[in-house]
């Protein structure tokens, strides 16, 4: 049995609940600091990143959470969560958890497509994943040891540094959990090398 925790601060947790279950996976709502004990593995959820890092800090998650992600436990972060992983943030001088090489530009897909679903082709995920995009941001470049899983209209949508994965959309939106599993097999994978 794996536990994949959801950070639950703020943002769409039940969705992301749903889309991980496994027959083997064990689900908890992260809400104490404590419970990032018990977890092999953590999603960061989709709302607004600026909201999300002050409850981080409002309930001490800042300095559990970088030394969870250290300790290299993986990390799925979609929308604003993949915002909290990044390295460096367009416009901002600090970023938050810096998890993911990775420079990131939020609301970037401009005012006239602030939400729109696309079709995207992600590697070792599939040719026809649906993307819901809501404000959200774009992979604006990534380190040497990022992989890009995806890209819409020539923007990174989709990347992985290892055991972190970070993409700019809510896979969590649709029905398809293809997103989701593909993390689970991350999760397991580390578990795996753990052993
Ligand atoms: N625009 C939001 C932010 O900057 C992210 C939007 C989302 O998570 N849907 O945090």
């Amino acid at each position: 049995m794996i536990n994949i925790g959801v950070l639950a601060l703020q943002g769409a947790v039940r969705e992301h609940v749903k889309a991980l279950q496994a027959p083997d996976v064990n689900v908890i709502v992260v809400k104490k600091v404590e419970q990032l004990d018990e977890i092999d593995g953590l999603v960061f959820p989709g709302g607004e990143s600026t909201t999300m890092r002050r409850l981080i800090n409002l309930y001490g998650f800042y300095e559990p959470l970088k030394e969870f992600a250290t300790k290299g436990n993986p990390i799925f972060g979609t929308c604003a969560g993949a915002i909290l992983m990044a390295t460096e943030i367009v416009g901002q001088t600090e970023p938050h958890l810096s998890i993911m090489d990775m420079t990131v530009e939020r609301n970037a897909f401009g005012r006239q497509r602030e939400s729109f679903e696309a079709l995207l082709s992600m590697e070792g995920v599939g040719e026809d994943v649906e993307g819901v995009f809501i404000r959200a941001p774009i992979i604006e470049t990534v380190g040497p040891g990022v992989k890009i899983l995806s890209s819409y209209d020539g923007d990174i949508v989709a990347a992985q540094q290892g055991p972190f994965l970070a993409c700019s959309f809510h896979p969590e939106l649709t029905d398809d959990d293809r997103m989701h599993q593909y993390f689970v097999k991350i999760v397991r994978e580390q578990q795996a090398i753990e052993a």
